[in-house]
């Protein structure tokens, strides 16, 4: 199985400003005349050289992912979905034969505000498929196409929609993805899961606060995080600011790394991160969890890979 994000970005969109993209290009075209791929010209090799701060972006779209197994299922709808429906519609979605599987883990806007910039929602033929734990889900969904926020009603769309409340901590064969819905620390309900495909497991972590750390404090939600090979796990702020924001429904890469550590994760994507962050603060971050994760890996026998999500990212699990 693959794991792509589409969007890395919590709470709202944060695109480059102008100011920053003209910075970020100045800077590298100085680093570039001085480096040692200069007099080739070889540029592609320089900006491969660099962080990704430097020499390219996290990116700015909220969040939205995709597992590809045998089907492909989506998670989540934030504005990273419109460029998700773009690729769908070079397929069988632009030919009004497509079939697509979202599974929603709750309906704050930046979960939701891709959903009517999804273009193979508007195309005859189509099946969409949405999922979620969570009774609201068809109402939910509706109110994103009912004016004044939106011209287009939901009665318009011409694709065929399907709305599929699926169990709590029970397997949901979703697209061939077994699918197992696990609730997270968040001020409105939001349900994670564990999906598991071809033997690997992945646990979708994503809003979460983490203000149940211990086995005994996760008690039914403990398996989300057991027997994971990849964990994609919220971790907008830093540990500092995490303690300023208590009940935000947002965690700290600390926290997750403390439970991949004592759960023995093989690797954690930490995501959703700050659109208050610049890509300099987020590469700051970095450092800052590196330092802690090399302090604590002296106290684990386990150790783990882990990385923070940009958009457009595409790992193997
Ligand atoms: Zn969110
Ligand atoms: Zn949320």
């Amino acid at each position: 199985m693959k794991l792509k994000i589409w969007g890395s970005r919590g709470s709202i969109p944060a695109p480059l400003t102008p100011k920053q993209l003209e910075q970020k290009i100045k800077e590298n075209l100085q680093a570039f005349c001085q480096s040692s791929h200069f007099p080739s010209k070889n540029t592609a090799a320089f900006l491969s050289d660099q962080k990704i701060a430097a020499g390219n972006s996290f990116g700015g779209n909220t969040t939205c992912v995709e597992l590809k197994g045998d089907k492909s299922l989506i998670i989540d709808g934030g504005s990273g979905l419109r460029l998700k429906g773009n690729e769908l519609m070079a397929g069988d979605c632009g030919k009004g034969k497509g079939e697509v599987h979202i599974y929603m883990t709750h309906f704050h806007w930046d979960h939701l505000m891709g959903i009517p910039f999804f273009v193979p929602i508007f195309i005859p033929g189509n099946i969409i498929h949405f999922y979620s734990v969570d009774p609201n889900l068809e109402t939910a969904i509706k109110l994103v196409f009912t004016k004044p926020y939106f011209p287009v009603p939901f009665a318009a769309l011409a694709s065929k929609i399907h709305f599929h409340q699926i169990p709590a901590r029970e397997a949901t064969n979703i697209a061939g993805f077994e699918v197992t819905p696990y609730k997270l620390d968040h001020p409105d309900p939001c349900w994670g899961a564990r999906i598991v495909f071809n033997g690997k497991h992945y646990a979708h972590v994503v809003d979460n606060e983490g203000k149940r750390v211990s086995r005994l404090e996760m008690g039914e939600d403990l398996p989300l995080y057991q027997n994971i090979d990849l964990m994609y796990f919220d971790a907008q702020y830093s540990f500092n600011d995490l303690l300023k924001n208590v009940d935000w429904g947002h965690c700290s890469a600390f926290i997750g790394m403390d439970i991949a550590f004592r759960e023995k994760i093989k690797k954690v994507v930490f995501t959703h991160h700050d659109p208050m962050a610049s890509d300099d603060q987020l590469q700051k971050m970095l450092i800052t969890d590196s330092d802690y994760y090399d302090q604590q890996k002296n106290h684990f026998e386990h150790k783990f890979e882990w990385q923070f999500a940009y958009d457009g990212l595409e790992i193997d699990i």
